[in-house]
């Protein structure tokens, strides 16, 4: 940022400083701290002037978004049990629910003036999210106008979503919105999930399968749950004391999840942190012994194949001196959200190549590659027969 850039950027603190009361939880100087050294960084995409918190900062968290008339908070990261009949107990005290736990990417929905947006975790809008909830969350205005202070947490899934590659089973085509937590602006916490559950029922938003209640001291029933989400190929669970006082919210994922992800991790690992990988091991190997899943002869095919399923393919792809990428497919009901996509992609710094649109039932289909240059040079410097001390 430039000198004046971030003078006005100032200013443009100063006065949402006077008009939101969050704001005053810090000294406005703190707040000026944080736009100095880029953990306060200006939100494109609004019809007003807003900030998102880019790095946490004195308990504020990442992805919280501050515009004139909005504080909206970033989503919190949820602690994981590895073991539920000891993690459990350790954390909930009292009846709990457990939440399908469902793989997509989260979004937060708030109305800004008369429009709704949707923010990523990171608190960038999702231009997706932002085009295509009116499909899926109808009534959306309607709750909006009867509850200001909520917002809507949610997660997009489906195979037609432009972030990630893993979905729920049970979505084929297209993508849902799952709505599976209503924050609180005011109170500045979650909505607890009975009250929460009603509303999601009063205004025919669909949400991830409720169990429950549960009690710690007997989790026979969850881990049938989970042994059945295992089979149908579900994530997992996120469990939520039905006294938000009396615990905290905890996830747990089915050993399904945990191979799904190493099936679309591995080709990648040059794109991430290879710990990614480890974890996921850990996961199974103490998930499946607690649930008493065998380690048999299937279960040692199932992982093979997942860690190398698609290695074959890509190596010689690669060899052949292709680039590693990932096809995705989305449909959008307006023109202008692709280009606000391709912005969004361009500003996150990741490579896309459109490789088709076409219009067609009210909607514009676009197929695009996303293009992972870290783990083609990963892949093909060894191809290349590059030596390396390990
Ligand atoms: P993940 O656990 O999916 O790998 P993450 O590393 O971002 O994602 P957390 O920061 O703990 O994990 O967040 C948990 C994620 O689970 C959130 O991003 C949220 O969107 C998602 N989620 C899916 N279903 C639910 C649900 N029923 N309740 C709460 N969160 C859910």
């Amino acid at each position: 940022m430039t000198p004046e850039n971030l003078h006005q950027q100032k200013e443009l603190l100063a006065e949402l400083y006077q008009k939101l009361p969050h704001l005053k939880i810090l000294p406005l100087s703190k707040w000026e701290e944080a736009l100095e050294r880029g953990k306060l960084v200006p939100l494109e995409g609004l019809p007003k002037p807003a900030f998102r918190i880019r790095r946490e900062f004195r308990g504020q968290t990442v992805g919280t978004v501050i515009t004139e008339d909005l504080f909206l908070p970033g989503f919190p990261s949820i602690p994981r049990v590895f073991v539920l009949k000891t993690g459990v107990p350790r954390y909930i005290r009292g009846d709990f629910f457990a939440e399908e736990k469902i793989e997509g990417y989260n979004v937060r929905l708030a109305r800004i003036g008369e429009e709704i947006f949707a923010f990523t975790r990171r608190g960038f809008v999702c231009p997706f999210a932002t085009d295509r909830w009116p499909d899926f969350l109808p009534r959306l205005p309607e709750f909006f106008a009867r509850h200001p202070q909520l917002a809507v947490c949610c997660e997009v899934a489906g195979p037609e979503n432009p972030f990630v590659t893993e979905w729920p089973p049970y979505v084929k085509e297209d993508v849902d919105f799952f709505v599976f937590d209503l924050l609180d602006l005011e109170k500045k916490g979650f909505v607890p999930p009975e009250e929460k559950y009603r509303l999601l029922e009063e205004f025919s938003f669909h949400h991830p399968e409720i169990n429950g209640p549960f009690q710690p001291e007997d989790l026979a029933p969850l881990q049938e749950l989970l042994r059945r989400y295992d089979r149908e190929g579900r994530e997992g669970v996120v469990l939520k004391p039905a006294d938000p006082r009396r615990g905290r919210i905890l996830k747990y994922v089915t050993s399904a999840s945990n191979l799904g992800d190493l099936r679309v991790a591995f080709p990648f690992v040059g794109e991430l942190d290879a710990n990614y990988i480890v974890h996921r091991l850990v996961r199974l190997a103490i998930g499946r012994w607690e649930l008493g899943q065998p380690f048999d002869e299937e279960f040692y095919r199932q992982l093979g194949e997942s860690l190398f399923g698609e290695m074959d393919d890509l190596l010689e792809r690669v060899s052949r001196g292709e680039a590693v990428e990932e096809i995705f497919r989305i449909r959008l009901r307006r023109e202008e959200a692709l280009e606000k996509l391709l912005a969004h992609f361009r500003h996150t710094q990741v490579r896309i190549e459109i490789r088709r649109t076409e219009r067609r039932d009210g909607y514009l289909f676009v197929e695009f590659a996303k293009i992972y240059p870290r783990a083609t040079t990963f892949w093909a410097g060894k191809l290349q027969g590059l030596a390396q001390i390990d």
